[in-house]
């Protein structure tokens, strides 16, 4: 089916059920699709613009909204699915907590440094089969480091080479040699950046190991940038 996004003000993608595959909305989206939708808004009571997160499933002709647990839920069932028909972990997919015998298998998928799923595989999700053991043989042949979570895909600040990128907030253009924020995004495997102005950015929700690139400022941004960090 098709989802109309605003273009102005919209903006989403599709996880594919079988392939665990991110895709930009533009078109078509197929049945069965996890979707994840971001759209702006301006909130009057406090004055500014937020980035709202719509989920959902595609359904036989039309598009169900649900909460971020639910489609969580299904996207545990997807994996375990694909788990079992590939023998190995689906992209972007890795272990969140060392497994345990006899208890769910608690995974991530990491979409984008935002949007994390959490994923939590029973035996019902692998057809009777043992998370940990199913689980273990899988990743027991992999570098370690590459099946576990971590949050790679950083956050990255950097002075606005020209005055052309416009702000995913706000949407209206970054001066050049401002100080601009990248939010970190995947698009057909390429890591991209959507940039925000400083203004536009809630700080309180990151963690400086989240932000590469606070070295190239200068000692004033910089500072405020830690200060703003440090909140
Ligand atoms: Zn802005």
């Amino acid at each position: 089916m098709k989802i109309d996004l605003d273009s102005e003000n919209e903006w989403g993608h599709f996880i594919d059920p079988h392939s665990f595959q991110i895709v930009e909305i533009i078109d078509e989206v197929p049945l069965g699709s996890f979707v994840v939708i971001k759209e702006r808004e301006f909130i009057e009571d406090i004055d500014r613009t937020v980035i709202q997160t719509i989920y959902g499933i595609v359904e036989e002709k039309k598009f169900q909204p649900m909460n971020k647990r639910e489609l969580s839920k299904l996207m545990s069932k997807a994996c375990g699915k694909y788990i079992l028909d590939f023998n190995q972990l689906p992209p972007k997919v890795m272990v969140k907590k060392k497994l345990q015998i006899d208890k769910p298998a608690q995974l991530a998928f990491i979409m984008s440094n935002r949007d994390t799923f959490h994923l939590k595989l029973d035996k019902d999700d692998l057809d009777g089969g043992n998370p940990y053991e199913i689980i273990n043989s899988i990743i027991e042949n992999q570098d370690f480091k590459s099946t576990m979570y971590d949050r790679e895909e950083k956050w990255k600040i950097e002075y606005a080479k020209s005055s052309r990128s416009k702000c995913r907030t706000c949407s209206s253009n970054i001066e050049k040699d401002t100080v601009r924020l990248g939010e970190p995004h995947y698009f057909e495997e390429h890591l991209n950046y959507r940039w925000h102005h400083e203004d536009c950015v809630f700080f309180q929700r990151m963690d400086k190991e989240n932000i590469k690139g606070l070295d190239t400022l200068n000692d004033e941004d910089r500072k405020r940038i830690e200060e703003k960090l440090d909140v």
